[in-house]
């Protein structure tokens, strides 16, 4: 049996070097940029006018212009035709030739086709209200680095630029597969000695909240063959399979041994930790055509599996894609004994504190909890332990 630590060390020897996809632009939030982004034109790509009001020439040091046009945005540019003559600009618009500067409706008069500075307001300046060509940035400049986790206002560099689709870091394909004789589906009812089957629905819930949902879910019986044909079937093209159920050490604990089988080296089998002991993590190396597949057996209590889930796989797949941890430190002193090498999870609640529970089948104490705790025998652990949040929100 193996400890935390040394699990997540071999965890991460395994994570596998990035590659690129595209998607939709308007879908692109929340991915990390594969490529920098580089700007086609300058920002902004004309001198702007900035307010709603008439451009004039401020070198020209005069107070009344007779107005000989109408600058609106989307329009290629007037020119201005003579000494104290202004043309009425709209915000957006590019700036006249021959004029420098905006002055805003509200600091003028207007009779007809003359307009007037109002009294007490001082001569326009050069470049007052236009945002000037290039003054943000230069076309060729780097607008965003490789490795960006776009969030909406990147969105704008990237469309400015005139890109859609995007290319962003591949996020891995994982399946989910549910195993047990006792699970019937969520909308069954269930006989005496039967349960629905909740594992699957609260990993890929927690897993989609990521933008992480899986590829497929399937449910595999408790029987050796069926077992080894329906993981078979279901490896292809996969970077990650993760099973529930069937990992421990029971009679009908048959997936470390149908894993096996099928040719998937154990990576580790038993972590000293509570709940989620059992956790099997085996790897199938890559076949001719494929990538190496990483494959988990979670412990079927569901405690236990959402735990482990959370802990272990969506942090791997988090970072396959260039994603940060997805944990921090809490304030949280524990008044607890934890032998050295072991590893305790505690659910926690953001608002409530500690949520304890009556095992790893007790579901619902969770449903109180907004993550958990990670907590050992290092004193910092036992006052600011590691918290690994539910839901997508750090
Ligand atoms: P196992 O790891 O297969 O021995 O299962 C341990 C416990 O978890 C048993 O009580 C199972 O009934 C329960 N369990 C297994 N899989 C699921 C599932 N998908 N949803 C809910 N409970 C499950
Ligand atoms: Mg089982």
């Amino acid at each position: 049996m193996i400890s935390v630590a040394e699990a997540d060390r071999r965890l991460a020897g395994l994570i596998p070097s990035r590659s690129a996809e595209t998607v939709a632009l308007e879908r692109a939030v929340g991915r990390i940029l594969a490529e920098e982004l580089v700007a086609d034109r300058d920002g902004p790509p004309y001198d702007r006018v900035a307010m709603d009001g008439y451009a004039v020439d401020a070198s020209e040091e005069v107070r009344t212009w007779t107005i000989t046009g109408l600058q609106l945005a989307g329009r290629p540019p007037l020119d201005r035709t003579g000494r104290a003559t202004a043309i009425e600009v709209a915000t957006g618009a590019v700036l006249p030739r021959g004029c420098d500067a905006v002055i805003p409706y509200e600091t003028t008069q207007r009779t007809n086709d003359t307009v007037g500075l109002k009294d007490g307001e001082a001569f326009p300046v050069s470049g007052r209200h236009v945002h000037r060509k290039g003054t943000d940035f230069h076309q060729g400049d780097v607008l965003l680095q490789a490795g960006t986790r776009l969030l909406s206002p990147h969105l704008h560099s990237l469309a400015s630029a005139g890109i859609d689709p995007v290319a962003v870091v591949r996020r891995p394909v994982w399946a989910l597969a549910a195993t047990g004789d006792e699970l019937v589906d969520i909308r069954e009812q269930p006989e005496a000695w039967q349960i629905r089957r909740s594992n699957a629905a609260a990993i890929a819930g927690e897993a989609a909240a990521w933008g992480l949902a899986p590829r497929d879910q399937v449910v595999l019986p408790d029987d050796q063959d069926k077992l080894v044909r329906g993981i078979e079937q279901l490896l292809p093209d996969l970077d990650v399979l993760v099973l529930t159920g069937g990992a421990s050490a029971g009679v009908l604990d048959l997936v470390p041994a149908a894993l096996k089988a099928l040719g998937v080296e154990t990576i580790f089998h038993k972590i000293n930790q509570r709940p989620g002991k059992p956790l099997w993590c085996g790897r199938l190396p890559s076949s001719q055509q494929g990538s190496a597949t990483l494959v988990f057996g979670l412990p079927g209590n569901p405690v236990s599996s959402l735990f482990a889930f959370r802990r272990y796989v969506l942090p791997w797949l988090l970072a396959c894609e260039g994603r940060p941890p997805a944990e921090r430190r809490v304030k949280a002193p524990m008044a607890e004994r934890i032998p050295p090498g072991q590893t305790i999870f505690v659910p926690w609640s953001d608002t409530l504190g500690r949520q304890d529970t009556h095992g790893s089948g007790d579901f619902l104490a969770l449903a109180g909890s907004t993550g958990f705790l990670e907590i050992d025998n290092d004193p910092r652990s036992l006052k600011e332990p590691r918290y690994f949040p539910w839901g997508g929100v750090l």
